[in-house]
């Protein structure tokens, strides 16, 4: 789950990270006033949507004026203005697709002067199984980009989870970042302070693009993404009050309220399996024989027939679907279930597009039983090669 900007900035304050003074804004009128809460007298007008690149994104309304998604103001009353071009309109940036994002809320922030602009990030580095710090002096650009040309900037410091962050890690990112001074013993508590939120709060992903050093010689975290591990959010209330579910795939929200692993994809053979493990695999063979996954769902072990049900609905409400896998291997999950609930989806939403369905384990017989009996366009498959390959020459002609 990710979280906005303003959202994780405040996350990392209440941890003792440096950031800079802000307001919330929803709506235009109460712009004015929040700027002028603040000490000036520049002032950012930055857009609160749950992906990167804003400043250098465009607006699909005209109306929403030249700048970007994040505007220096010099004024108050310009903030204001800028403020109320930008709610209600649609940002496009290299993250969000060519559908860009409604901008429903509005963070108004302090300005700075910057002296120099770093990067700095923390995740989960499934490789060593480690929380890993990724430091580097090139901040404010596509870290992407970096790494791809000049990787020898990009510094990785892992941290032992038996020792947890030590003065040594943050001295080699103070270093990494060419901090010296004052900024360097700020980098001295502002490392493990992030690491203390990250660990505390089941972060998956920590984010600082740009961390600047300003004018005076201060650190200060300018713009802050965090995302958190879906997994440990019963234990995180406080957390899980950040959600904001208009930021999210309507489809992945559906799906999370009966509680099916779902993830949109861009290519067009729906899923519908049980397991993660043989969900990947299913992914694996749909590419190997030639097609795109349109989706990765994992029905679970336990599923019953309402829930089956409603994975069935989510895949053919997805309009890049053009067929359907079903790959069904039971053990404590029944053929006969899974069965019931495609064919109970089936006479609510119908069915247009190919079906192929691969049954296996407990109660086969009977549940490829349901599926004959039942009137439906279904093509059976004998094993998982064989339903692929099936539903690939079935979406490719
Ligand atoms: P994004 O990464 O989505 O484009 P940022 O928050 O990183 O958004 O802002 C883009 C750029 O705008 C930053 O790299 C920085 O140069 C500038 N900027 C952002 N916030 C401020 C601020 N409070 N004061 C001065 N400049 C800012
Ligand atoms: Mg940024």
């Amino acid at each position: 789950m990710n979280i906005h900007e303003y959202q994780a900035k405040q996350v990392l304050k209440s941890f003792g990270a440096p950031v800079s003074d802000g307001r919330v804004v929803t709506r235009a009128q109460e712009a004015e006033a929040a700027a002028n809460a603040l000490p000036g007298p520049v002032y950012v007008v930055k857009a609160q949507i749950h992906a990167g690149g804003r400043g250098k994104g465009k607006f699909k309304e005209p109306e929403a004026g030249e700048g970007g998604g994040v505007r220096l103001a010099k004024s108050p009353a310009e903030a204001a203005k800028f403020a109320k071009e930008m709610l209600g309109a649609t940002l496009v940036t290299k993250q969000t697709g060519e559908t860009g994002k409604q901008v429903n809320t509005i963070y108004i922030e302090n300005g700075s002067d910057i002296e120099t602009e770093l990067y700095l990030s923390a995740l989960v580095d499934r490789g060593t199984g480690r929380i890993a710090f990724i430091a580097s002096t090139e901040g404010g650009m596509n870290i992407e980009e970096v790494a791809e040309e000049t990787p020898e900037k990009i510094v990785t410091v892992g941290i032992d989870p038996a020792t947890g962050c030590m003065p040594h890690h943050a001295r080699r990112i103070a270093q990494a970042l060419g901090l010296k001074g004052a900024a360097a013993k700020q980098c001295g508590r502002l490392i493990p302070a992030l690491y203390k939120a990250f660990v505390e709060k089941d972060a998956s992903l920590l984010e600082i693009n740009p961390l600047i050093v300003t004018k005076g010689g201060d650190l200060l975290v300018l713009d802050a993404k965090m995302g958190f591990d879906p997994n440990a959010l019963f234990r995180h209330e406080d957390i899980l009050e950040l959600r904001d579910i208009s930021e999210e795939d309507p489809m992945e929200v559906k799906a999370s309220e009966y509680d099916l692993s779902y993830v949109k994809l861009d290519g067009n053979i729906g899923c519908m399996v049980n397991g993660a493990g043989l969900a990947m695999a299913t992914m694996d063979i749909i590419k190997h024989y030639g097609a795109e996954p349109a989706n990765f769902l994992d029905v679970g072990g336990g599923a019953t027939k309402e829930k089956v049900t409603e994975a069935f609905k989510i895949i053919t409400t997805d309009p890049g679907v053009k067929g359907i896998l079903v790959n069904i291997f039971g053990g404590i999950m029944r053929c006969d279930i899974i069965a019931e609930g495609i064919v109970a989806a089936v006479k609510e939403v119908g069915l247009e597009d190919p079906l192929v369905v691969r049954l296996e384990g407990t109660n086969v017989e009977k549940g490829k039983e349901i599926l004959a009996n039942s009137g439906l366009k279904i093509t059976p498959a004998d094993d998982l090669e064989d339903a692929a390959k099936k539903v690939v020459e079935a979406v490719q002609g």
